[in-house]
Formats: C-alpha cells, sequence, structure tokens
C-alpha cells in the first residue's frame, strides 16, 4: 500500500508512429486503449507529415528531426522514406526518451511501442532496457511477405517467382498463402533492403502486436508464429478497441451525415480510395460516369489534390453535375467509421487499405475493390477469394457491380461482420 508522501511512478509507454494517416490512425487507437488502462502517452513522431496534437489534448506529442527533407527522397518513395527515417531516428528518439526521464524523474518508461516499419526503434529500446514492441499495422500476411526473400547474395534466397511457385521450398506454403503472396506485386530490388532490415529488426521485439484478427487470417498467423519467435498478438480491430478521432489534419465534413439520414437504407455506395492514392483525370470522370450510371445514391469523398493537374473536381463536366443532382454527394473528406456505420450505407467502392477493409468487414458492408497499390492487392485478394465479401472491379467493368442486383446492396455478397 502507498505510505503517505510516497511518490507514486507514472506509468509511461513511448509511441513510434509511422508518419502517414493509416499508420498514424490504429495507433492512436491503440495509445487511447492504454491510456484508458491508466497509462500515461507520449507519441513520437517525425517531423514530415506531423499528425495533428491538438485532437488528442490527453497525449504528449514530441517531434523528432528527420532530415528528409536533406535527403531528397520524394513524398512518393515510401521505401526511400522508411529507410531514411531508419537511418536518421534513432539518435534522436533516444535523446528524446532520455530528456523525458531526466525532465519526470517520477515517470518509469514501461516500453516503446513502435510501427514495425519505425523499426529502429527496437535499438532504442533495446539500449534503455525496456521492452520494445512492433505494431504492424496492415495485414499480418504483410510480415509473411516481407519474410520469404532473404539477400540475394545470402545463402537460402528465393526469388518471388520461385517462390510463388513452390520451386526450391522444402516446405510450401499452403495454396492459400501462396495465392495471397502471388496477389503482392514483384518487389522492386531497392525494397529489398526495407524487407531484410524490417524482418531481422521484428524477429528481435519482445513482442508484435496486429491490427487483425486470427479468424480473418489464421493460416498466415500460423506461418509466422513458425516463423518468429515473438510473441503475437491479434488485437484487432483497433478501431472498435478504442473508438476516438484520429488525429489527422483533414478536416472531416460530417455533412453527408445529414445527408444519409435522408436516403434509403442500405442504398448509398460509399466511394473513398482512401488517404493516399491519386487519380488522373481520366479516372475521375469513369469513376464519375460510373456513379451516374449507376442510378444510386453515393457519397463521394475526393481528397483536395489526389486528382493530378487540379485542385479538387475542376474535370468534372457540368453534365455530370446535371444529370446526379441530389442523388450525388461529393466531399473533401468524410467521417468514414460513422459513414459506414450509418444503415444507409450499402456497399464501399474502396482501395483496401487495411484500415478500410477492417471498417467495412466491421459494419457488414461489402466491399467492391479498387485496389491500386502495396499491400492493397492482397487485401482485395483476401476479400474477393477467400472471405468472399467483396468483388473486384475490372477495369471499365462497373457494370458487374452489385447493384445490378437489386436495390438492398447489402444482401449482394456474403456479409461479414467482425466486431
Ligand atoms: N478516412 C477517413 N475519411 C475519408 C477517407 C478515409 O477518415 O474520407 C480514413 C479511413 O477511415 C481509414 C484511413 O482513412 O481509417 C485510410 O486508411 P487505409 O489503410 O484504408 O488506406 P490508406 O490511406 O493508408 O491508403
Amino acid at each position: 500500500m502507498e505510505k503517505q508522501g510516497e511518490r507514486v511512478q507514472q506509468q509511461r509507454v513511448v509511441m513510434v508512429v509511422y508518419p502517414f494517416h493509416g499508420h498514424i490512425s490504429p495507433m492512436i487507437h491503440l495509445a487511447t486503449f492504454l491510456h484508458s488502462k491508466g497509462f500515461s502517452i507520449t507519441i513520437v513522431h517525425p517531423q514530415f507529415n506531423s499528425p495533428d496534437p491538438s485532437s488528442h489534448p490527453e497525449f504528449t506529442f514530441l517531434a523528432i528531426p528527420d532530415k528528409l527533407l536533406e535527403s531528397g527522397v520524394s513524398n512518393w518513395n515510401f521505401t526511400g522514406i522508411a529507410l531514411t527515417l531508419n537511418r536518421n531516428c534513432a539518435a534522436p528518439l533516444q535523446n528524446c526518451v532520455e530528456q523525458m526521464l531526466l525532465q519526470n524523474p517520477d515517470e518509469n518508461i514501461v516500453g516503446i511501442i513502435y510501427d514495425t516499419v519505425m523499426f529502429f526503434a527496437q535499438s532504442v529500446a533495446d539500449h534503455l532496457k525496456v521492452p520494445g514492441i512492433s505494431v504492424r499495422t496492415s495485414a499480418a500476411a504483410t510480415i509473411l511477405a516481407f519474410s520469404v526473400f532473404p539477400s540475394p547474395h545470402g545463402e537460402g534466397y528465393i526469388s518471388f517467382q520461385d517462390y510463388i511457385s513452390g520451386d526450391g521450398i522444402q516446405d510450401p506454403q499452403s495454396f492459400s498463402i501462396k495465392q495471397l503472396l502471388a496477389s503482392l506485386p514483384e518487389n522492386p530490388t531497392n525494397s529489398t533492403e526495407l524487407r531484410i532490415a524490417l524482418t531481422r529488426e521484428t524477429k528481435k521485439a519482445s513482442a508484435i502486436i496486429v491490427n487483425t484478427m486470427d479468424f480473418l487470417e489464421r493460416e498466415a498467423l500460423a506461418k509466422i508464429r513458425e516463423q518468429f519467435s515473438p510473441s503475437i498478438f491479434t488485437i484487432g480491430p483497433l478501431h472498435k478497441l478504442a473508438p476516438t478521432g484520429s488525429a489527422s489534419r483533414l478536416k472531416e465534413d460530417s455533412s453527408c451525415i445529414s445527408w444519409l439520414n435522408k436516403q434509403a437504407p442500405k442504398s448509398v455506395v460509399y466511394v473513398s480510395f482512401g488517404s493516399l492514392a491519386a487519380m488522373d483525370e481520366e479516372d475521375l470522370v469513369n469513376t464519375a460516369w460510373g456513379l451516374a450510371n449507376s442510378d444510386q445514391p453515393f457519397l463521394w469523398v475526393v481528397r483536395p489534390g489526389s486528382v493530378r493537374g487540379s485542385e479538387w473536381i475542376e474535370y468534372l463536366p457540368k453534365t455530370f453535375h446535371e444529370r446526379v443532382g441530389e442523388r450525388g454527394n461529393i466531399v473533401r473528406w468524410a467521417p468514414q467509421k460513422k459513414v459506414l456505420e450509418h444503415s444507409a450505407v450499402g456497399a464501399f467502392w474502396s482501395h483496401c487499405g487495411w484500415n478500410s477493409t477492417l471498417e467495412s468487414i466491421s459494419e457488414g458492408v461489402p466491399l467492391l475493390c479498387k485496389p491500386l497499390f502495396g499491400d492493397q492487392m492482397l487485401n482485395s485478394r483476401y476479400i474477393c477469394n477467400i472471405w468472399k465479401v467483396g468483388l473486384e472491379l475490372e477495369k471499365g467493368k462497373i457494370a458487374e457491380a452489385p447493384w445490378q442486383h437489386g436495390r438492398d446492396l447489402r444482401q449482394h455478397p456474403k456479409r461479414l461482420t467482425v466486431a
């Protein structure tokens, strides 16, 4: 029992985020959960793409220098950004944590929880002799995909093609895992360094947390548990574990909820391609006419700056606006989780980012899949071929979308609810 006058040690968790919305958002949910259990939280982030600290006054946000500007890496070179952050941020993180300990002698840092991509944080945790916990914000199968390509110069190298065809593998993966990995684009050589380092460092973590559920990825998880010694905890979907606002600097347009309130149950197609994807004028116009011709009401997120060569939706012709009238609602950024929970929403036309995937299946909303890059291909395979809760749109074939079969979109295809 605490004696009078005795100082109470505050338990603090340091969380290190990878500075992209789809990675920060699940970490904020995890932070919210830990905060609710009595931990103080410090979110450490690079200067690049910093989150909005005002949205979570209960946490301390600290920026560390990342020297990204000096490195000349472009904003879209995710591999380059990840490698540069890992090269440049270890010393600043260590410095930052040591300052925290000096300034707050009553505090005890109980661990460093970091995005798997920010694996430099493990060496800082090791130095401070505290547990380092790696958080995979994408599907567990992506950990497996990273780990199957050791160095092309080292012993036991397996090329992507050999891996997929099963040649040279004594213990070939099961069909569905192979199928999933085959859906990842062939990784360019320049990401080999990242994959090797990421796999090596993830194996050093005290534990791995994945924003997934066992029943969604049983096979991939079993393989990872064979190959990785740290304990794996599947505590997803994080947005349901600890619902909270994001730390995005994009302002949510909540007026779309009043618009949804006026629509028939399960009739609306919600369209969003996430926080990163960009499109050109032709994609924008084709998407627009697909929606117009569907004759369904739709809510469409077009992020400012996401259409190349324009500020927002200037390329949309007047005839489109005249045709759809009140049936269509285009917003810059939506409160997506609330939208997907809304009874008026019947389908989600999505790029299949992992957060969007989990948010959609949590509400039993079937997906129309338009994967664009990276793990979105894998997620789309899961959705369409394994869980069978969505359809992949072939280029120019929007006419085959489920709304062709009737107004109640959620009857097509199968529904899967995880929450
Ligand atoms: N999102 C949102 N409003 C929007 C569009 C997206 O809040 O108008 C959120 C969405 O709920 C999800 C995240 O942005 O949590 C997108 O993450 P995802 O992994 O799906 O894709 P990424 O942005 O990483 O490509």
